[in-house]
C-alpha cells in the first residue's frame, strides 16, 4: 500500500501540544506520524492536501437498525401507533408486503452513513418468531461485503419481546452462534411484564456465550429506573462490566434528582453505557449529569426512514448536534462533548482497538471544512474526506469505493 500523506490538515484545538496544522503521514492502513505541516517528506508518498480542514476520528454510530431501513424504495408515509406495541405490529404488517430485500435495503443505508464519515456501527437485528434469523443472515452476508468500508457489530434484538413470545430466547442462542456479536432485549417490564424472566433469559444467553448485552429500554420514571439498577446489578454478578449498554433510558429524563442519583451510581459502578439519539419529545437521559456520575454516554442514530421514524440519515456529526440541541449544549466545550459521544465514547463502547487520532492508531478519519470541533459539531458541514484503515472510501459526501 503506498502511503498517503494528509498535507496541512487542521488538529482539534490542544490535540497534541505545539501543533496546530498538522502532517498525517500513513501508512500500512495506520497514522505513523504527525508532525507540523510541511514537515512531512513526499518521496513516494501520496500526498493529498487538506487546506486546513479540520480531521477528526472516523465517526462510530452507536445504533442502528440496518434491517428496518426502507432506503432505497419510494419514500413510504408513516402508519399511525404511538405506543412501543403498536409500533411493532405496525412494522410487522408493513414487513409482511416489502418485496425489496434486506439485503439491498441495508447496502443503501451503509453508502449513506460511510459517505457521512461512519468507520464502525452497531447494528440490532429484529429476531422474532416471524422473521427468525433471517435479518441476521442478511446482515452477516453484507458485514463481509462492506468490511473494507466499515466495521460492523451485531445485536440479536428481540424487537416483539422475548417471554411474549415462546421460542425467542432459543432464537437469540443460535444467533449468537451463528455470529451476532451481543444480546439485545427490549423493555423487560413495559412488554414483556415480566422483568425477572426476560433478565433471566437474555443475561442467560449472554453469559452462555461470554458476550455483552444492548438493551432498549422505553420504560419511564421510577419503574425504567428500577430496570437500570437491576441491570446494573445483574452486569456485576455476570463479570459483564464494560459489555451491556442500555439504549434510550428515557426513565433517566423523567425522574427526580434522587432517583437519578442512585440510578446513575449503580450504572457507573456496573460500568453500563446509556446510547441517546437526543430523542424527539421525549424525555432524555441528562448527559453531563450522567458523564459527571462516571457513566459512559454514547450516541447513536436509530431508526432511519423506517417504519418507527421517516427522519434520519446516518450522519453522525448532525446526530450529535440534535443531541447537543435537545441538551441546551452552547459552549465550545460543550458542542465538543455532543461530538465525543458519537466519536471516542461510542469507540470505547464498541471495543474498538487503536481508535483515536495519534500515532499508531489506525488510519479511520474524517475530514470536514470547519475551523473546530465546536464548528463542525454545530454546523455538521459535508464530509471533504472519509478514510478507512488509511484507504478512502468517500470524498465529497461520496462513496469513492465501491463495496
Ligand atoms: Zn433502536
Amino acid at each position: 500500500m503506498t502511503p498517503t500523506i494528509l498535507a496541512d490538515a487542521r488538529l482539534p484545538a490542544g490535540h497534541i501540544s505545539g501543533i496546530g496544522r498538522a502532517d498525517i503521514e500513513i501508512s500500512d492502513g495506520r497514522i505513523a506520524r504527525i508532525a507540523d505541516a510541511g514537515s512531512a517528506a513526499t518521496d513516494g508518498a501520496e500526498r493529498i492536501s487538506l487546506d486546513g480542514a479540520l480531521v477528526l476520528p472516523g465517526l462510530v454510530e452507536g445504533h442502528i437498525h440496518l434491517d428496518k431501513t426502507l432506503l432505497g424504495l419510494p419514500f413510504v408515509p408513516h402508519r399511525s401507533g404511538d405506543s412501543v406495541a403498536e409500533r411493532i405490529a405496525a412494522e410487522k404488517a408493513l414487513r409482511r408486503e416489502l418485496a425489496y430485500p434486506v439485503e439491498q435495503r441495508a447496502m443503501r443505508l451503509i453508502e449513506q452513513v460511510v459517505s457521512h464519515g461512519t468507520v464502525a456501527l452497531r447494528t440490532h437485528v429484529d429476531i422474532d418468531n416471524e422473521v427468525k434469523l433471517d435479518g441476521l443472515h442478511a446482515l452477516l452476508k453484507v458485514r463481509e461485503e462492506v468490511r473494507d468500508l466499515l466495521d460492523i457489530q451485531i445485536v440479536a434484538f428481540p424487537q416483539s419481546g422475548v417471554m411474549i413470545e415462546p421460542g425467542v430466547t432459543d432464537l437469540l442462542d443460535a444467533a449468537i452462534g451463528e455470529g451476532a456479536d451481543l444480546v439485545g432485549g427490549l423493555d423487560p417490564a413495559g412488554i414483556d411484564n415480566d422483568v425477572k424472566g426476560q433478565l433471566d433469559a437474555i443475561f442467560g444467553v449472554a453469559e452462555k456465550h461470554g458476550v455483552g448485552l444492548d438493551i432498549h429500554l422505553h420504560d419511564f420514571g421510577p419503574l425504567g429506573c428500577s430496570e437500570l439498577r437491576e441491570i446494573s446489578a445483574r452486569t456485576e454478578a455476570a463479570g459483564l462490566q464494560g459489555k451491556v449498554a442500555v439504549s434510550h433510558a428515557f426513565a433517566l429524563g423523567s425522574v427526580d434528582d434522587a432517583e437519578l442519583g442512585k440510578t446513575a451510581e449503580a450504572l457507573a459502578k456496573a460500568g453500563v453505557a446509556i446510547m441517546t439519539n437526543g430523542p424527539g419529545p421525549v424525555p432524555m437521559p441528562p448527559v453531563k449529569r450522567l458523564r459527571a456520575a462516571g457513566v459512559t454516554v454514547f450516541a447513536g442514530s436509530d431508526n432511519i426512514r423506517d417504519a418507527w421514524s421517516p427522519y434520519g440519515n446516518g450522519d453522525m456529526v448532525e446526530r450529535a448536534a440534535v443531541i447537543g440541541y435537545r441538551q441546551g449544549f452552547l459552549a465550545d466545550e460543550d458542542l465538543a462533548l455532543a461530538l465525543d459521544l458519537a466519536t471516542h465514547a461510542a469507540a470505547w463502547v464498541l471495543g474498538l482497538e487503536g481508535y483515536g487520532l495519534t500515532e499508531g492508531c489506525a488510519a479511520d478519519l474524517v475530514a470536514v471544512r470547519a475551523e473546530s470541533v465546536a464548528e463542525a459539531a454545530a454546523s455538521h458541514p459535508a464530509r471533504m474526506l472519509v478514510m478507512k484503515r488509511g484507504e478512502i472510501v468517500a470524498r465529497e459526501g461520496k462513496l469513492s469505493r465501491a463495496p
